[in-house]
């Protein structure tokens, strides 16, 4: 499933496609993904320009000239596939490619979803910031408003352990299973702490706060980067899938344990991690 690391090298890789690009064709050849296609889908998005693609939690959302927002969602198995100056265009599409867009760059962008449970929507204007499901995300771990205070202040008096409460979407958003394992691991906390003690009783951040959100940063950026091909791909996980293996923290000499937390796998060092 794809997790935010994977969103982001996605928005990297369809920027060069879409951003300032023109939608001239739109081709869906089926009606549905997880959900039906928004009415008059492909007449809203057709000869309108994509303004800006951002990314918010693992949504990506193109700002559009209409005014209207094309919100998108890869689900379990989704994944975009550009190809420049195709003969065909859409008539090149194969099995499970469900959206094509034609853009004016002259990039053919193909939506692949096996299992539908992708999304796309459009947002009409003026109502993204009341979005049902976008208004309730919190910070996004990437941006420099994501700091020790902002999650110490979100980690507050939660009673719930550290791992469950980095995967609630509104204390932190689009973190999933494998990087809140990870990020975890680099900052040496345990997944079963409680979540209140990186915070003052005042909800002031702790040093352990500081310090889990620098490790956050960390795993996310090299992921991106791993994905994009900036770094080396081959780069493993340091503990998720890692049951019983060595602890790569120097001088630990422990071994990777899982645990299942609130119905998820967690992977961590007990030896290592407080
Ligand atoms: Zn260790």
């Amino acid at each position: 499933m794809p997790e935010l690391p994977e969103v982001e090298a996605t928005r990297r890789e369809l920027l060069p496609a879409v951003q300032g690009a023109r939608f001239e064709r739109v081709t869906l050849h089926r009606g549905n993904l997880r959900t039906k296609f928004p009415r008059r889908f492909r007449a809203r998005l057709e000869g309108s320009t994509v303004e800006a693609l951002t990314r918010r939690a693992k949504y990506l959302l193109a700002h559009l000239s209409s005014g209207e927002t094309l919100l998108m969602h890869l689900g379990m198995s989704g994944s975009f596939r550009v190809e420049f100056d195709t003969a065909g265009g859409a008539a090149d599409a194969g099995l499970h490619d469900h959206v094509v867009f034609d853009m004016s760059s002259r990039a053919t962008v193909f939506f692949n979803d096996p299992r539908r449970f992708g999304m796309m929507d459009l947002v009409p204007a003026g109502t993204l910031a009341t979005h049902p499901t976008l208004s309730q995300l919190g910070l996004e771990p990437l941006s420099p408003e994501f700091d020790g205070a902002a999650l110490a202040a979100a980690c507050r008096g939660k009673k719930v352990s550290l791992k469950v409460a980095l995967m609630d979407q509104r204390v932190v958003a689009g973190l999933g299973n494998i990087y809140v394992s990870e990020a975890l691991h680099v900052a040496h906390l345990s997944p079963h702490r409680q979540a209140s003690t990186i915070a003052t009783p005042t909800g002031a951040p702790r040093e352990t706060a500081d310090r889990l959100v620098a490790a956050i940063k960390q795993v996310l950026e090299e992921a991106v980067a791993r994905m994009t091909g900036e770094l080396y791909r081959d780069a493993r996980f340091r503990v998720y899938g890692r049951e019983h293996e060595r602890c790569l923290q120097r001088g630990c000499g422990g071994a990777i344990r899982r645990r299942t937390q609130a119905g998820r796998s967690t992977f961590y060092c007990a030896r290592c991690q407080k």
